[in-house]
């Protein structure tokens, strides 16, 4: 494939060849984003760019004919499943998927992961897992001999959801470096703000966290963000980062990870971006949401060409063709 033109954020190390990224992802297990450094996330994203050419001009491409994903997922997903099985199908691919009846599988029965794992490797050439426990994604690794790829493990890490809102943020705003980025709601939980800090942490970027202090960043999170150096600060309020943000990465808040239902109702109606809002902000900023929204973002905000989440579902599946022919050797 040819090489794109793209933003200097992206450029390659002096002297290094893309086969040498297209090894490096071959046959690997994606369980966290600390597996990507800005190498690997250029080669990604440009990849990413060139797959977005592919389905606009033909809808896809044969790239990964005879090669079949299982997308095992023992948590709910709507765009994570649904992404992952048109990325693949749209390469030519097959699918297996266990997204919405795990409970038909025989995980019903009491099969334990190691298990289920050992079994549907048989059948497949790459597994896409999501698991309500953190690390679960690692464990199913130890123990398959084909790629796992990670789509959220509890309130841990989904690194390709954080991959599409960086590409995305890039996309939108044709830069990373020098832009202030303010995540709103749940930062504890919500793993998708886990893995887009961590890959935020690469760049000169300046990180605005608004929740309410039960839902505060894991402080292990921040202590490293602080320990790197850079510009972090907490809030309460969406008003004190709407005039300076050039992103809003807006969160649901993870009902189902609470254990104490009085504490969920307390937060749960906190934030809601509204039109009036965003009268105060920037005219390029770009707002952001990992989606499902349950009350975060007024239905009246979707109209603002700021509003850039339905855009960003669309790179998520740009960004998992990429990873997908990248893990499978057929970059
Ligand atoms: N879809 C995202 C996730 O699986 C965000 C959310 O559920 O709120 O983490």
């Amino acid at each position: 494939m040819t090489e794109m033109a793209l933003p200097k954020l992206f450029d390659r190390a002096a002297g290094a060849e893309p086969h040498a990224y297209r090894t490096s992802l071959c046959g690997e297990d994606i369980l966290s984003v600390d597996q990507f450094d800005r190498e690997k996330l250029w080669y990604i994203f440009s990849r990413a760019h060139e797959m977005r050419e592919v389905v606009e001009d033909s809808g896809g491409a044969d790239l990964l004919k005879g090669r079949v994903l299982t997308c095992l997922f023992y948590e709910p997903s709507t765009r994570t499943s649904a992404s992952f099985i048109a990325a693949m199908e749209r390469l030519g691919g097959s699918v297996i998927p266990i997204t919405q009846g795990v409970q038909f599988s025989s995980v019903s029965k009491g099969e334990s992961l190691p298990d289920t794992i050992r079994t549907l490797e048989q059948y497949s050439d790459v597994i896409v897992l999501r698991h309500p426990e953190i690390g679960a994604a690692k464990v199913a690794a130890d123990y398959a001999s084909i790629p796992v790829i990670n789509a959220g493990d509890g309130a841990g890490e989904h690194p390709t959801q954080a991959l599409l809102d960086l590409f995305t943020i890039q996309e939108e705003l044709k830069a990373i470096d020098g832009l202030q980025i303010a995540m709103v709601g749940d930062l504890r939980f919500g793993r998708t703000v886990h893995s887009l800090t961590k890959l935020l942490s690469q760049y000169k970027v300046t990180l605005r966290f608004i929740s309410p202090d039960i839902l505060r960043l894991p402080l292990s999170l921040m202590n490293q963000l602080r320990d790197q150096g850079m510009d972090v600060r907490e809030g309460h309020e969406v008003g004190e980062v709407i005039e300076t943000a050039d992103v809003l990465y807006v969160t649901r808040i993870q009902k189902e990870r609470f254990t104490d239902m009085a504490q969920y109702e307390e937060v749960k109606d906190l934030y809601e971006i509204t039109p009036e809002l965003m009268k105060r902000a920037k005219p390029k900023m770009v707002v952001m949401h990992p989606l499902p929204r349950v009350g975060e973002i007024h239905y009246s905000v979707d109209a603002d060409p700021r509003a850039a989440y339905f855009r960003q579902v669309k790179n998520g599946m740009y960004i998992r063709m990429a990873l997908l022919a990248a893990v499978l050797g057929r970059a």
